[in-house]
């Protein structure tokens, strides 16, 4: 899955948004259900410190888990 990172101006978390998901018009949905706006750039790498739920999801992805 190509899970990218955007950093929130609510929160300034890299939260982990997979772009190729479903998102509301003019947001991304991350994968701890925070919102983005839709102009946050997406980068591969997490820009500053992620979020504690994102992280341990994609943590728990990479172990071969399912997503919840
Ligand atoms: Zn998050």
């Amino acid at each position: 899955m190509a899970v990218k990172w955007g950093l929130s101006i609510l929160d300034w978390r890299a939260h982990a948004v997979d772009e190729h998901a479903w998102h509301p018009t003019g947001v991304y949905k991350a994968a701890c259900s925070h919102t983005l706006l839709m102009v946050t750039p997406l980068l591969t790498d997490p820009a500053g410190k992620p979020c504690d739920a994102c992280a341990a999801l994609q943590f728990r992805q990479a172990l071969g888990g399912d997503p919840p």
